[in-house]
This record gives C-alpha cells, structure tokens and sequence, in this order.
C-alpha cells in the first residue's frame, strides 16, 4: 500500500495545489534552483474591476491540469528533469501601500536575481511590472520587451502610476528600449507612432500565421535581453473572460501558444503573467490559459539557459 500522508501527489484535484506542484519552499533565494514562481496578489492599480489579488492563487490550482504530463506537447524534453522549479508562494507586503509594495517587490526580486534565480511573477493587477523590470534593470540594463495586451498600457497624463501607464514609465526610466521592444493583441485606440513601440495590433494578428508573427517579433529584439510581459487580456474574452478590463477581438490561446513556442532561442531572462481576476472566470478557462502560458515560457526560458 502507498502512504496515505504522502504529500507527493499527482492528482490532479487533490492536497496543497503549488505550482506544477514543484516543491514549496520558504528560502527560494538559498534553494536548489533555477526558476522561482513568485505570485503578486496586488489588483490596487487597477482603473476598472479589480479582483486580480486572487490570480496567483487561481492560476496555481488550474497548473494542477497540466503536472502530470511529463514531456508536455509538442517539446522536445521534460520541463522538471531539465530545470529544477521552486514555488515561494505569494510576496508578502503591506496591503493598501503601493510604494511599500515597489519596495519589497525590489528586495525580493533583486535578491533572487543576485542569487541567479530566473523568475516566473503571477499578477496580480499589470503595474507589478513596473517594479518588476526596476529590479531586473538593475541587471541586465536596458532590455527589450514582448508585451502581449489588449491594452497598450503606455497612457498618461502626468502623473498617473496604475495599470495603464507602465509602458510610458518604463522607456522614461531607461527601463526598456522601445526600439527593440513589441507590443502583440493591441485592440484599443493607439498611437503607433506617438508611443513608440512595435505594434502587431489584434486585427493583424488574427490575420497572420504564427511564423509571420515571430519573425517580426525575432527581428524588433534580436539578441537583446527580452521581458516578455503577458497580460491574459491579450487572448479574446471567450479564452479569457476572467480579467478585469476583456475586450472583444482577441486572440485565440492556439494562436498564442504557437507564438510562444515559435520564439524558442530568444534571450528571454525575465517573465510575467498578469490580470487573471477569478471572480469573472467561468470554468477555470482563464486560470488554465495563464498556467498553460506560464509554463510554455519556463520552457523558453529553459531551451535558451540549459541550451535545449
Ligand atoms: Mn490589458
Ligand atoms: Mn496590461
């Protein structure tokens, strides 16, 4: 007979759900790894419905899905036998307190950096990227950005720091450079030439095939350090109507992971998916897009780092 307290579980429905159900540990900075999965459950920044705190939590229960896989279509190798993946679980800060939440979000994410841990963030409303890429920046210096959004998030009007206006700080902060950085799904009212940033808007998107796209996406950032930011409000709301601010006309999950998976061999050295917001879900559809899309970037990442 097996243990009945055995915690080692490959269920999909049952016991303590970390993500992929990789290891919990409460030391990721001194743990045996290469990517922590760190979750942001901060949704004050949000202008519209807020409810994306509770996305870490939801992501990491439809991630159960896709654990007992092993070798996971269509790669070519065993995610968890090439890199060895932690769960931190949540950051922990002072709710109500955006600049103490940049702070701590600083100290941890700038430790583990020191420490060569690749980072996998859960949001969490989209600002958590703002500090995120302060931190990486310290590192890498100016990067170039893949951002998949409905939303350009480059709007502003002085002073406004919430989850519209990243991508109008982030160019000013020396963060990112706007000339090797991309911007895929965008179906709200934009200036291209106004804002800067390659654009391969939702209507052209759903237009191309997937090589045509990753070309594009291949040639704006070239060898350059790559951030690839996704927020779930890039795939259409039938894919994923759980987030705060859907708009119609968006992308379908086969055509995102086709990108995705059409982009191996990028220099990707940091990553994020934001703006799940489980009250609006139905059937878990967003939370299983965002851990399906998570872990198709720990294997970006692991293609480039462990030379797969
Ligand atoms: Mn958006
Ligand atoms: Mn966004």
């Amino acid at each position: 007979m097996t243990n009945a307290f055995n915690q080692v579980d490959n269920s999909i429905y049952s016991n303590a759900m970390t993500f992929m159900r990789q290891p919990l540990v409460v030391d990721p900075i001194n743990s045996d790894s290469d990517i922590v999965v760190l979750g942001f459950p901060f949704d004050i920044a949000t202008t519209g419905r807020s409810g994306a705190r509770m996305g870490p939590t939801a992501i990491r229960q439809a991630s159960i899905n896709l654990a007992w896989e092993g070798k996971r279509f269509p790669w070519h190798f065993n995610l968890a036998k090439q890199c060895k993946i932690v769960d931190a679980g949540d950051l922990i800060y002072s709710c109500g307190d955006a600049e103490a939440f940049c702070q701590q979000v600083d100290a941890a994410v700038s430790a583990l950096l020191a420490a060569d841990k690749t980072i996998l963030a859960l949001g969490g409303d989209h600002f958590i990227t703002l500090p995120l890429l302060r931190a990486y920046a310290k590192k890498f210096g100016k990067m170039a950005l893949i951002h998949f959004d409905a939303h350009t998030d480059t709007y502003h009007d002085g002073s406004r720091y919430d989850h519209g206006t990243m991508f109008y700080h982030a160019p000013k902060e020396g963060l990112i450079d706007k000339n090797s950085s991309v911007q895929v799904g965008i179906r709200t009212n934009y200036s291209a030439k106004e804002h800067g940033f390659k654009v391969i808007n939702a209507l052209e998107a759903n237009d191309m095939a997937a090589n045509d796209i990753t070309a594009i996406i291949r040639e704006t950032v070239k060898d350059m350090p790559v951030y690839l930011t996704f927020d779930i409000d890039c795939l259409d709301p039938a894919y994923a109507p759980g987030t705060g601010t859907p708009v119609c006309g968006g992308l379908t999950t086969d055509k995102v992971l086709k990108i995705l998976r059409g982009l191996s061999g990028i220099n990707i050295i940091g990553m994020d998916v934001v703006e799940v917001a489980p009250s609006y879900d139905s059937s878990e559809i967003t939370a299983l897009a965002a851990a399906t899309i998570s872990v198709e970037l720990m294997h970006l990442w692991a293609v480039k780092h462990k030379l797969l």
